[in-house]
């Protein structure tokens, strides 16, 4: 008996975050016009947590959409010593979704350019991205869908503020750099927690991601930590931050190029978004903590980080 209650627990909990996170995906699509009628979308699959959640999410809204597009999975295998090759075409097999493995020694490559030592990222996915471009031109796809969430929006936003002096994040759509593909992200309104917790009920057979031996990006991992110390201190605070990447006030801002300031002229009608002089700002209760000693924590945090 407290077997099976335990067990309609569990299941009702798993119900509950599959829901959360098809709702969000969803929703995300939606807002962002992500996905239109006929649509191929290139789903690039790693063998993460992040893009296996991708395609089976995908997957799922494919069968309820009022609208028809089709789903191709793309892995690149470049050739890093210990690639289980075998994993990813036996899921996808089972799954029934066309796929293509694309196989390009990249390892190689960057092993060859890249003095011991030094950090081999940056190489690599510019090889990456070039690859799966041309795949995408020869598959005809007309969206590239990578597994990229909230929190990774979030952690570029920061590693862009500290480190490269931009207020800049990762965005949901967006046109290639190479002008030829539209990028989509739809699970930019996920959790990491909640897709991790999904990829583990789901099983998914991850693919491990240190298989080149590269370093974890240190700067990234700060931020992870800086975030991750607020989220359990001051429950709310990413929420905030996250509401706040989509809630802008370029003329709040410092940047011209986004307000014109030179065309500031009093209109004499009231506006809510007016300069409200010495007024200290004025918050959304729904993300003020009750911790009063909270600003001089956090400040020694943000310290810390550099
Ligand atoms: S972690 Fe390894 S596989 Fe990933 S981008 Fe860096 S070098 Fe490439």
């Amino acid at each position: 008996m407290q077997t099976e209650r335990t067990e309609a627990k569990k299941q009702y909990g798993f119900n509950k975050l599959q829901k959360r996170i098809r709702r969000e995906t969803g929703k995300a699509i939606q807002q962002f016009s992500m996905i239109e009628h006929n649509d191929k979308i290139m789903v690039c699959l790693s063998g993460g947590k992040d893009s296996y959640t991708l395609l089976d999410t995908l997957m799922y809204l494919k069968r309820v959409a009022p609208i028809h597009f089709d789903i191709i999975a793309v892995n690149l295998d470049q050739k890093q010593p210990g690639f289980p090759e075998h994993v990813l075409p036996q899921y996808l097999e089972q799954l029934g979704v066309d796929y293509e493995i694309v196989e390009e020694d990249t390892y190689s490559i960057v092993k060859d350019k890249i003095p011991e030592g030094k950090t081999t990222c940056s190489l690599c996915s510019r090889l990456r991205r070039g690859i799966l471009y041309k795949t995408a031109k020869r598959l005809g796809a007309t969206k590239i869908a990578l597994g990229h969430h909230r929190d990774d929006m979030i952690e570029t936003m920061f590693l862009n503020m500290f480190y490269g002096g931009k207020l800049k994040s990762m965005p949901p759509k967006l046109v290639s750099d190479n002008g030829e593909h539209v990028v989509i992200r739809p699970l930019a309104f996920c959790r990491e927690k909640d897709i991790a917790r999904y990829s583990e009920a789901m099983a998914f057979p991850i693919i491990p991601c240190n298989l080149c031996g590269s370093q974890e990006n240190l700067q990234r991992k700060n931020i992870k930590t800086m975030l991750n110390q607020w989220d359990r201190q001051f429950p709310g605070r990413i929420e905030s931050i996250f509401t706040a990447m989509q809630s802008v006030t370029p003329s709040h801002l410092v940047d011209n190029e986004l307000f014109n300031f030179d065309a500031v002229k009093a209109t004499g009608v009231e506006t809510e978004e007016g300069d409200t002089a010495f007024d200290a700002p004025s918050f959304n209760q729904s993300f003020v903590p009750e911790d009063t000693e909270e600003q001089s924590t956090s400040a020694i945090q943000i310290t810390q980080i550099a």
